[in-house]
């Protein structure tokens, strides 16, 4: 089955997304899936660009999860645009948005979810709890019915990216998963569906996640041994923006996402999380020791 170049098809049931792409495997074709929440923008559209760059086929999902927020968090605020997605999909090459309802997602209420080990308990997982397990069980779910396929993260959500990929492994799931870097506003902010809650104050001062990265990875790079150093330049960076509540700004192996071993060796990972007003932003950057 060859879906025609042009507007995206939408398709709102799992059985008839699993259709198309058992037809289209079945004809040789390799499918692409970009999973996301929605209200997409540039660094949705780099995603997309990328499957439909290694694919025959590339599926967007666009799903507001709620077993990945909290109580109190923004699901029913989240925002929300159904018809400029499929705009911005159809742009960047889409050729089918999948866009379930809560009720095709979950019919019935969840008892069997994916519950993830060390992973998820630190950084975000840390002042989100249980947030990763619903973020991996919408995933599995969805790897599920699209079935062998590559698919695509972006690094901007760095323990995502890494919580997918070892559940992918851990679970023999068919699926390639993809990162791929993140995209920013010209002052260095990564884009976000959240920067949408921002204040023009706010929005002027977000740019201190990036400078507080770029100065702790100018640390690591010029040899600095003690990843607390590092941790302590990259929050003062973030505390001289007067708006900002700092959740964690932390020096981590990629791998395990715990701190490194002192002193810092080779890859490191750098991640912020900060809170302005209603927003919680997050943005990470690799360096290697000097
Ligand atoms: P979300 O809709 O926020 O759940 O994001 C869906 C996917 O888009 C995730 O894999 C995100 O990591 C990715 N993404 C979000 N923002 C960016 C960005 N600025 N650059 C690249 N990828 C992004």
């Amino acid at each position: 089955m060859t879906v025609p170049a042009g507007r995206p098809v939408t398709e709102d049931t799992i059985g008839g997304l699993r259709a198309r792409l058992d037809g289209a495997r079945s004809g040789g074709q390799r499918v692409g899936l970009v999973p996301t929440m929605g209200f997409l923008h540039a660094g949705h559209q780099s995603l997309i660009e990328r499957a439909r760059s290694e694919n025959d086929l590339v599926v967007v999902s666009i799903f507001v999860n709620p077993l990945q927020f909290n109580p109190g968090e923004d699901f029913d605020d989240y925002p929300r645009d159904l018809d400029h997605d499929v705009e911005l999909c159809a742009q960047a090459g889409a050729d089918i948005v999948f866009a379930p309802d809560q009720h095709e997602m979950y019919p019935e209420p969840v008892i069997t979810t994916v519950r993830l080990g060390s992973l998820a308990g630190v950084l975000c997982g840390a002042s989100r709890p249980g947030h990763f397990d619903g973020v991996a069980t919408v995933v599995a779910k969805l790897f599920s019915i699209v079935g062998e396929c590559s698919a695509y993260f972006g690094e901007k959500d760095f323990q995502q990216l890494t919580i997918v990929s070892r559940m992918a492994r851990d679970l023999s799931l068919p699926v390639r998963v993809v990162g791929c870097p993140t995209v920013r506003e010209p002052d260095g902010l990564a884009l976000s569906s959240r920067n949408a809650y921002l204040s023009s104050d706010e929005r002027a001062q977000a740019p201190a996640l990036r400078r507080a990265l770029e100065a702790g990875a100018a640390l690591v790079e010029a040899g600095e041994p003690d990843g607390a150093v590092v941790e302590s330049r990259m929050a003062a960076v973030i505390s001289d923006a007067p708006l900002a509540r700092i959740d964690y700004a932390a020096a981590v192996s990629p791998a395990t996402l715990t701190r490194s071993e002192q002193p810092l060796q080779g890859d490191v990972r750098l991640l912020v999380a900060v809170r302005f007003g209603k927003a919680r932003l997050i943005d990470n950057l690799g360096c290697r020791t000097g």
